[in-house]
């Protein structure tokens, strides 16, 4: 009896000291051209330190394998070479781009990498854009059927000369979801990661689920959408993010692959999908397809929703989240 009771107490002190050392831990840091958060809970706190530290090296990896301004990264030299014969590739870079594609296809080339053949000319920040000749020869280059990939040997071709991909739309995604294994692998069970408007939560917080906001497209500091979720991937994409304004017009960085000029009447779309690779290449997909078709594409895909806000600021949801009450 008292041997029992012995062991019970150690038990309970074990456990309560372990609750005692758990905590919250989180950490920002500016990679990939964006602010990459990751919020978990850990037995320690250094143990959970060391775990951000596991995320971020990989967000960094990521980052200098697939960025388009980092003239060694691998994806630069796929653009520099692939025009001129087929260029070999990690599998993850071949991975992700065959993903590319596939999203072009069922978006019928409203998600296209090759974007970037007329995306190259603008600069946001420096209120640049292409005079309307160079544009259409640039937008002429936009062709996601002209990137060719070969299974076996894992190399990657461009049919023409002048064209070019970007993975602005989809690489975020795809690193988070990295960093949510990471955190997997390392036993973690609850924690938020996010690149720039790309999150993906694991479990939840504590013993609710975690709130997530969706912001509020034309005032900065402010949420249009608070949405309480666990084990889901959300990604936002606005026309606020880069953008500049000249002469009434919004000049923003998502782009209509048959133009080559920014997509207009929809100011965000945000998806929720079980993975970041997802939700983040859709949430540009929609917003380049706009409500009717982008709603139409959403609803037909399963495990997958959308809220939009529209051009005057009324929210649309896909055909689940109405029957849950989204509304
Ligand atoms: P961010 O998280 O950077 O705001 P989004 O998910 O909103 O990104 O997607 C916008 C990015 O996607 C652009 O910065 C660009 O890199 C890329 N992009 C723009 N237009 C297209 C398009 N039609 N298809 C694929 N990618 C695009
Ligand atoms: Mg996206």
């Amino acid at each position: 009896m008292g041997r029992i009771s012995k062991r019970l107490w150690l038990l309970v002190v074990i456990s309560f000291s372990s609750a005692v050392n758990a905590e919250w831990v989180q950490r920002t840091e500016a990679i990939m051209g964006t602010e990459v958060a990751v919020e978990l809970w850990a037995d320690t706190g250094a143990g959970g330190e060391q775990a951000i530290e596991a995320v971020m090296v990989e967000m960094r990896r990521i980052d200098a394998l697939m960025s388009p301004y980092k003239e060694s990264s691998e994806l630069a030299r796929l653009n520099k070479l692939a025009a001129d014969k087929p260029v070999n590739v990690s599998t993850e870079l071949f991975s992700l781009i065959e993903k590319a594609l596939w999203y072009s296809r069922i978006s019928d080339g409203a998600f296209d990498i090759t974007f970037a053949s007329a995306g190259q000319l603008y600069d946001y920040r420096a209120g640049q854009r292409p005079d309307e000749k160079t544009l259409q020869q640039a937008a002429a280059l936009i062709d996601f059927n002209g990137v060719l990939l070969d299974q076996k040997n894992v190399t990657v071709s461009f049919s023409h000369p002048g064209m070019r991909i970007d993975l602005g739309g989809i690489a975020k995604g795809h690193a988070v979801d990295r960093g949510i294994a990471i955190l997997q692998q390392q036993g973690i069970q609850a924690a938020v990661v996010s690149a720039g408007g790309d999150s993906r939560m694991l479990g939840d917080r504590g013993d609710r689920p975690w709130v997530i906001g969706i912001k509020h497209p034309r005032a900065a500091n402010e949420q249009a959408v608070k949405i309480p979720l666990s084990n889901t991937a959300l990604s936002t994409s606005g026309d606020y993010e880069r953008f500049y304004i000249e002469d009434g017009v919004r000049y923003h960085h998502i782009l209509d692959p048959r133009s080559g000029k920014s997509v207009e009447a929809i100011q965000s779309v945000s998806i929720l999908a079980p993975l970041a690779v997802d939700s983040d290449a859709l949430s540009t997909t929609v917003f380049v397809l706009g409500i009717e078709k982008g709603l139409a594409l959403v609803n037909r895909l399963p495990g997958i929703d959308a809220i939009i806000i529209d051009g005057s600021g009324k929210l649309h949801y896909s055909k689940e989240l109405l029957m849950s009450g989204g509304e």
